[in-house]
């Protein structure tokens, strides 16, 4: 039976579900892992994610198809990202098919937590893995926490996905060769103060630039950029410190296999933005968030798509990918994982 909730005015916030996964590293392994119904944690006051933010996290949504099956969408994908942000931050990585495990465990076990078909709300999961044995001297954790909670998410965009306004920071939000790439809740810390600046003089996101050269664009705190050009050709900027979002790798999948269109993934110029025709943030929370102006330090620069709706070829991808996700349009080989 269907929590009774209201999914039409879902917000975007935690709501605790009954079940979650955890399973723990120690003496140099995983255990087998379970189902629990507690939702709190108890460790050491010295644990390595509390001193030196030994962490690392996923997020990907599962949800009713228009024929009625519960679904996630390229879960796989999520794996191995996690599988690679762990290595990179010295935890054990936690193997990609138990990964797969622990989310057909969760959504199975809070099935009457996944939204209907139509509500535009989705069941959000949070898998997330931490040092949590105690560390003073800076090293790795030796015992680590994987975890995988689920929560009940509203529509992104309530009356409809509206162009946000968004400027360049002069903050930077990785380093050459730091730690942009990987899922990481330390590349949030350091991003909130931007963000808090932002709202309050009025933006919506911050558009972070190469931290080395100020001239390239990279992503924002939390969404990568996909941007139109005047002849329709999809553009994504390259770097190794933007975080690879399977959003943006799938909708480049879908321009060029379902759309026709031809895809550049490559640096992208901050200067070569003004001849775009349409811009857009990639992520799985909103799929595409339509950008329509971008502020530069007292120039703004208004994408000819404009500020009252998404620009038609960012509709288009909009409408593929998530037809593609809700069962309406066929999906490539391996996309949607069905939850039995
Ligand atoms: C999670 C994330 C994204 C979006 O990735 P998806 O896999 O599409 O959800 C983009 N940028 C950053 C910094 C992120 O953490």
């Amino acid at each position: 039976m269907s929590a009774n909730l209201d999914w039409g005015s879902l917000g975007f916030g935690y709501i605790k579900t009954p079940y979650r996964y955890v399973s723990n590293f120690k003496d140099g392994k995983w255990d087998d892992g379970c189902l629990t119904e507690d939702d709190k944690i108890v460790m050491s006051e010295c644990a390595g994610v509390l001193q030196y933010a030994q962490t690392v996290f996923e997020g990907l949504k599962a949800y009713t198809t228009v024929d009625g099956r519960i679904v996630t969408f390229r879960p796989d994908l999520n794996a191995e990202r996690m599988f690679e942000s762990a290595e990179r931050l010295e935890m054990p990585p936690f193997p990609k098919e138990r990964f797969l495990e622990a989310v057909d465990k969760v959504v199975a076990a809070n099935k009457d937590y996944v939204p209907p078909y139509g509500s535009g709300a989705t069941l959000y999961l949070r898998p997330y893995m931490f040092g949590s044995s105690e560390v003073i001297g800076v090293k790795p954790a030796k015992d680590y926490q994987f975890r995988l909670f689920a929560t009940p998410v509203g529509p992104y965009f309530k009356g409809g996905a509206k162009p946000i306004t968004i400027r360049v920071s002069d903050y930077d939000r990785a380093a050459p060769k730091g730690t942009g790439h990987i899922k990481a809740g330390l590349n949030y810390a350091m991003s909130l103060h931007a963000i808090v600046d932002a709202h309050e003089n009025g933006f919506d996101e911050n558009m972070y630039l190469d931290p080395a050269t100020r001239t390239y664009v990279e992503e924002t705190g939390g969404a990568n950029f996909i941007f139109v050009t005047k002849d329709k050709k999809i553009v994504t900027p390259k770097s190794d410190s933007i975080l690879p979002s399977i959003t943006r790798r799938s909708l480049c999948c879908v321009a060029e296999k379902y759309l026709g269109l031809t895809v550049e993934h490559r640096p992208v110029k901050f200067s070569e933005i003004k001849d775009f025709a349409e811009c857009g943030l990639c992520g799985t929370a909103a799929v595409i968030s339509p950008v329509g102006k971008i502020y530069d330090h007292g120039k703004e620069i208004c994408l000819p798509a404009g500020m009252d709706k998404m620009g038609e070829v960012t509709k288009q991808l909009y409408d593929t990918l998530t037809g593609i996700q809700m069962g309406r349009l066929e999906a490539p080989e391996g996309w949607i994982r069905e939850i039995k």
